[in-house]
């Protein structure tokens, strides 16, 4: 039996969340609090003959210096120093500076590295890939190169199978039902913050938090959960962007957000979004804190 823990890192954009819903096969894992490793954020457990793979929620690094960039680039720090195996994102179009300057800063911790290359189906011939598996050696001595589609889930099963291959030997951490210990609210809030980032331009997703007001039984149907959820947003001038003509924009958002939810809870969701402007919140940890950032 093999067991251990895996971070996965990579600048915004290249596909982190794609590839862990991916690896998890389903979008939402089940919700379970683990009071015994508070310090960690696990993101997902594989369960699978071979062993299990404990998953760590790794935030992206964000290229602007806010405070809350500071705080979450701690964060990652501290998963990369807890894993066994570091899975680091390029994607296919190759290497970026950016690319380059975190693989820096992640060396030193001497782990073994895993690098994925994803988004491989954008290329149209396979061969394309070879330069840049070799180019990639040149970087780092990298544990296996892994090219994969995260969206079109080729080869996840290389990847995982690379995974166990070097993961060390050991027994199941977790019980089989645990799949992570992240608090509900703030999982129902990263399924609101990823449709709007969905549905809006890549500058606005940085500027946007999400934090769940209320989270109770519906007032005439005790069976549905009713949740109000303010879309948190620091200039004034990204709300018509978040609400679309006529609010057209949020309204699809708050439609496909409340069925996942409804699918993560099991029950029919009440949700109610609002859009509320906090002037400079990422540069607040008494703001952001209170959304459900306060460990990173
Ligand atoms: P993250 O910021 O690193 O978590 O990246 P996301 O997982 O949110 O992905 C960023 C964008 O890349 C999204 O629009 C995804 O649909 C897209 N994407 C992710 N994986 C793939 C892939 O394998 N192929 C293609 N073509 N697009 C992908």
């Amino acid at each position: 039996m093999k067991s251990g823990f895996v971070s996965i890192v990579g600048r915004p954009n290249v596909g982190k969340s794609s590839l862990i819903n991916a690896l998890m096969q389903s979008k939402v894992s089940i919700v379970s609090s683990h009071p015994a490793i508070t310090r960690i954020k696990v993101l997902g457990v594989y369960n699978a003959d071979e062993g299990q793979i404990i998953f760590l929620d790794t935030p992206g690094f964000e290229k602007n210096r806010s405070e809350l960039s500071k705080s979450m680039s701690r964060t990652i720090f501290s998963c990369v120093e807890d894993s066994d195996i570091v899975l680091f994102l390029i994607d296919a179009k190759g290497w970026q500076e950016y690319d380059e300057k975190i693989l820096e800063s992640i060396k030193k911790y001497e782990k073994k590295i895993i690098l994925v290359i994803n988004k491989a189906d954008i290329l149209d011939r396979k061969e394309f890939l070879l330069p840049l598996i070799e180019s990639s050696f040149e970087k780092h001595d990298f544990l296996e190169v892994i090219p994969l589609s995260a969206t079109r889930k080729n080869n996840v099963n290389g990847l995982l199978k690379a995974i166990f291959k070097h993961l060390p030997r050991g027994e199941k951490i977790f019980p089989d039902d645990m799949k992570t210990n992240i608090p509900l609210e703030y999982e129902i809030a990263e399924i609101i913050r990823e449709k709007i980032v969905n549905s809006t331009y890549q500058e606005v997703p940085q500027s946007i938090a999400v934090a769940i007001e209320e989270l109770k039984p519906g007032n005439k149907d005790k069976k549905m959960i009713a949740i109000k959820a303010a879309i948190i947003i620091d200039r004034e001038n990204i709300k018509p962007i978040i609400i679309g003509k006529n609010g057209e924009k949020l309204k699809a958002v708050g439609s496909s957000a409340r069925k996942e939810i409804e699918a993560l809870l099991g029950k029919k969701v009440f949700l109610e979004l609002w859009v509320k402007t906090v002037k400079d919140w990422k540069n607040r940890p008494d703001i952001f804190r209170g959304f459900g950032y306060g460990n990173f």
